[in-house]
Parts: structure tokens; C-alpha cells; sequence
């Protein structure tokens, strides 16, 4: 027996094979309802309840939603820690729930498409998803991407000034108490930058060591822990940092070392 799914995207079947399937479905309820909560937003009904028990097997709490709009009501009323979020929804697509989440905070999402071309277009459109996953894929694996980003996202920012909250370099200031980052405009107001947190642990990491150059592989390791991106990933999340640098009036802060990495580079006579 397999448990199958018909998505509404191109006709594509999916088929979960029916020994993970049975399995999920014979999994306790969750032990302790005090874990980290995952909102598994998944308009088939058959892989949410998959999901939704692998997650709880493994000790997180995980609340379904079946459509773009129902997700962004319970986005907003639960707060979940985590969102897993399918890309083709009925009432509002995942990319524009995501763009949503985003707008509210920093919430780490993983994107989970049924086309690897998804993948292209969501690198290209840099909404700042955390991860993502393509189907068909084996629950235990999501979980594990699931509980990677979390690791992430409860972990302390790398490599702190020791016995500090705060950093400051040039007109950038670091709360690392808040996990945020605020510039300075030229009356001296701050304005927190709308980071995810893959970004914010880049430049937390750069600011704590200003005009050090940090080799691509450093960052992978200490930016994205248990991820086994590429160069181009990291590439892709401090080209989006720059962009928001930019955008805050900051200039080009992140300089690349041809060959070697980044660093952050905050001018003669600024301020360390
Ligand atoms: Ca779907």
C-alpha cells in the first residue's frame, strides 16, 4: 500500500512509500507538548499528517494549515518557531506567505516544492528562506533539515566579542541579546535591518572581527552548522546583506577577497 498525493501543480504524483507512511501513522502523539513549534503548511492532506507525525515523534509540537490564507492566520496567532511551508498552495502561494512571514520577522522557513525549478527561481527572487527541500522526499530527512535550522536558530551568534551584547563598527551596532542588527543614519537615529537570520549571523560574525578576512568555508561552519551548503549558498546570503547594507545607506561594507572570502571593511578612520 502507498499513500498517494495528486498535486494541483502539473498533475505531479508523489508517493510516500506505505512503510514510512504506516510507520508515521502508527507513531505515538507527541510525549511532551513543550518542543519548539513547526506550522506544516501543506495543502495535501496525506504528507501534513506525515510530517506532522515526524516532527512530533521527535519531540517538536507541529500544527497544520491546508491553505496559503489559513496559514498566515495561524502564523500570526501561534508564533511557531519554524514554518514548513509548500510553495503551490490554493489561496495565496507560498512565495507570497513567505514574503508575508518575512515582513513580520525573522522566522526561520523551510520552502518545500514538489519542482526543482522552484529551487532557481526562489535563490533567484532572494526572499530569504532558510532551506528548502524538493519532493519526493523521506520524512526522517525533513525532520532532520528541520531540526538543523532550529540548532541554528537557538545557537548563539559566532564568535562573539567576548563579554559583550552589543558590537558596534562604523554606523552598524549589533544587539546580540535581540539577534539584531541596526544602522545608523547620519542623525545618528538607528534603524534595525530587516535580517534573516542566516544574514544576521553572517554579519554578527564579520563585525566581531572587522577587517579580518574569513574564508567562505569559515562561515559555512559557523554560519550554517550541520548545512552542508555550497559556496554559492553563502555567496547568495551575504550578496543579500550587501543589497540591505545598501539599502540602509551603508555603502559596500562586505569586501571579497578574490580567492580567499569576505570581510568587513568599514573604512579608514571608522570608528572599530
Ligand atoms: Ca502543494
Amino acid at each position: 500500500m502507498e499513500t498517494r498525493g495528486l498535486s494541483p501543480e502539473r498533475g505531479r504524483l508523489w508517493i510516500i512509500p506505505s512503510s514510512i507512511a504506516h510507520s508515521a501513522m502508527n507513531l505515538p502523539a507527541a510525549p511532551q507538548a513543550t518542543g519548539p513549534l513547526v506550522l506544516v503548511v501543506e495543502d495535501e492532506p496525506g504528507i501534513a499528517t506525515i510530517l506532522s507525525a515526524y516532527l512530533q515523534r521527535d519531540g517538536l509540537r507541529a500544527q497544520q494549515a491546508h491553505d496559503g490564507l489559513e496559514a498566515l492566520r495561524l502564523f500570526r496567532q501561534l508564533k511557531p518557531d519554524m514554518v514548513l511551508l509548500d510553495i503551490h498552495l490554493p489561496g495565496m502561494d507560498g512565495l507570497d506567505l513567505l514574503r508575508a512571514i518575512r515582513e513580520d520577522g525573522n522566522t526561520p522557513v523551510i520552502m518545500v516544492t514538489a519542482l526543482a525549478d522552484d529551487v532557481d527561481k526562489l535563490l533567484g527572487l532572494r526572499l530569504g528562506a532558510d532551506d528548502y527541500v524538493v519532493k519526493p522526499f523521506s520524512p526522517p530527512e525533513v525532520v532532520a533539515r528541520v531540526r538543523a535550522v532550529l540548532r541554528r536558530t537557538q545557537a548563539q551568534p559566532a564568535a562573539p566579542a567576548r563579554g559583550t551584547q552589543r558590537i558596534r563598527v562604523g554606523r552598524i551596532e549589533i544587539d546580540q541579546e535581540a539577534h539584531a542588527a541596526f544602522a545608523h543614519g547620519e542623525d545618528g537615529r538607528p534603524v534595525a535591518l530587516p535580517l534573516t537570520l542566516t544574514e544576521y549571523r553572517l554579519l554578527a560574525c564579520l563585525a566581531a572581527q572587522p577587517r579580518r578576512c574569513f574564508s567562505r568555508s569559515h562561515l559555512i561552519d559557523h554560519c550554517l552548522p550541520e548545512s552542508d551548503a555550497l559556496d554559492r549558498v553563502i555567496d547568495s546570503h551575504l550578496s543579500k546583506l550587501r543589497r540591505k547594507l545598501q539599502q540602509a545607506g551603508q555603502g559596500d561594507l562586505i569586501e571579497t577577497v578574490r580567492g580567499i572570502g569576505y570581510r568587513l571593511w568599514p573604512g579608514d578612520g571608522a570608528p572599530v
